[in-house]
């Protein structure tokens, strides 16, 4: 039996003229993968994801041709392996050509995302609101366990432990079956059940996300110690702690923390994070423990406008957990403007910071945008990462060792995944290929 898997071709679409570049290629996000049995044409795809350049406009990846997709399966919310399914959606089509299947809370969650997508980018997209809420309409909820049959395939969904609702795809054909793993956590968060893949599944093909191929993460209980004690000493000097965090989990993840811990300051939440709130409420099986969130919803306060905004600068000592998580939008940059320049107060930094970022320069240089002032609040960055480090990556490798015959590396830094294939043909024998953008490989 032969698997062919296509990463798909990737490119810049732009409205603008001569914008257009193919490229990219062994990168973090953008993922989108197309799978076919043997010589058939037709497959499915998984994952439809996005990225952004260094200046902050999207890159979406390149189009199979629609006739040939049975169906599409969408791993988790995240834009990067979202954002770019609406290419699929032609103005004049009134619906998707084939089925998308993903659980309801990423259903959910995806429609505030690709809203606000469209808000901030939509003049390089070539898609508008009415495309994405066909998309969204086109959506089959499947939940973890489920088995469907898709023309040849037969697909598997299994927990991924990343978000809410994230999953783990596997595909069995012509009596093979490939483990699609999406974005993976395989620790245990105060949202979200770790995943955990069985050997009995007798994977031959292990398709993996390898975000953090050379890095672990520190402990996640000594992670959460060191933040709660660094959000206590600014208290303590009646200052204001802003926290900048992703809408989807980091926020909500955070609120919990400071809850569980007991944080002695009134905490207060803004952005899009009010919206996913709610939908992760009405969701809740999908949240590892609902009633946490419920009495951390409880204990914090919810900014409803500008007049809140104003009125929280002016309690002391506060905590305002706020999106963007990388301010590159979203009322944390306001909060950021408000809070800057005085040393009692801090900017504490919870979720990965994109290179040319605010978020990223506020670590690097002080400041957060170029010839701007220089930050005299205390900043700081915490590891609350929901990708598994390596050492959880080399453990699921070795729990499907047995049956595997093939690793194909996705969704990671290319010298990172150099050394982390090298490392595994060492240890486990195993053929470890690095998917480029475009690449054809036969398995
Ligand atoms: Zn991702
Ligand atoms: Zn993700």
């Amino acid at each position: 039996m032969r698997i062919k898997l296509i990463t798909t071709k990737q490119c810049t679409y732009s409205k603008k003229p001569n914008k257009q570049n193919l490229g990219g290629g062994r990168e973090v996000g953008r993922l989108s993968v197309f799978v076919r049995p043997g010589n058939s044409d037709k497959g499915v795809l998984l994952d439809c994801g996005i990225n952004f350049d260094d200046q902050g406009n999207p890159q979406l990846p390149l189009y199979v041709s629609p006739k040939n997709i049975k169906a599409a399966v969408l791993t988790h919310a995240h834009l990067d392996h979202t954002g770019g399914l609406p290419l699929y959606l032609p103005l004049y089509f009134v619906t998707l050509s084939f089925p998308v299947l993903s659980t309801s809370i990423t259903k959910a969650i995806l429609r505030p995302l690709m809203n606000d997508f469209l808000h901030i980018s939509g003049y390089y997209l070539p898609f508008e609101y009415e495309e994405v809420a066909k998309m969204l309409r086109n959506i089959k909820t499947v939940n973890y366990g489920d088995i469907v049959e898709v023309d040849n395939f037969t697909l598997e969904f299994v927990n991924a432990g990343h978000i809410p609702g994230s999953m783990s795809v596997i595909l069995h054909a012509n009596s093979k079956s490939m483990l699609f793993t999406g974005d993976i956590n395989l620790i245990e968060t105060e949202l979200t059940i770790p995943a955990r893949y069985h050997n009995s599944s007798n994977v031959d093909y292990l398709v993996m996300e390898t975000t953090y191929a050379i890095t672990d993460h520190p402990p996640r209980e000594s992670e959460e110690k060191r933040f709660i004690e660094a959000v206590r000493e600014v208290i303590d000097n009646n200052g204001t702690v802003l926290i900048p965090a992703f809408s989807v989990s980091r926020s909500q993840e955070i609120l919990i923390v400071l809850t569980k811990y007991g944080v002695d300051a009134p905490i207060f939440y803004d952005g899009m994070v009010r919206e996913i709130n709610r939908i992760f409420l009405a969701h809740s099986r999908f949240l590892k423990n609902p009633s946490m969130l419920r009495r951390a919803l409880r204990i914090s306060h919810e900014i409803k406008g500008w007049q809140d905004r104003k009125a929280v600068l002016k309690e002391r000592p506060a905590v305002i957990v706020a999106s963007s998580g990388m301010l590159r939008g979203g009322p944390s940059i306001y909060y950021l403007k408000k809070i800057y320049d005085d040393p009692r107060n801090a900017i504490f930094l919870v979720s990965f910071q994109a290179p040319n970022t605010p978020g990223r320069m506020i670590l690097e240089k002080g400041v957060f945008e170029q010839g701007g002032p220089r930050i005299k609040a205390r900043v700081e960055w915490f590891d609350f990462s929901s990708h598994a480090g390596k050492t959880q990556l080399i453990k699921v490798i070795d729990c499907l060792k047995s049956s595997l015959e093939k690793i194909i590396l996705v969704h990671g830094e290319s010298e990172a995944q150099e050394t982390f294939a090298r490392e595994v043909y060492g240890k486990f024998g195993i053929e470890t290929i690095i998917s480029s953008n475009n690449a054809k490989i036969e398995l």
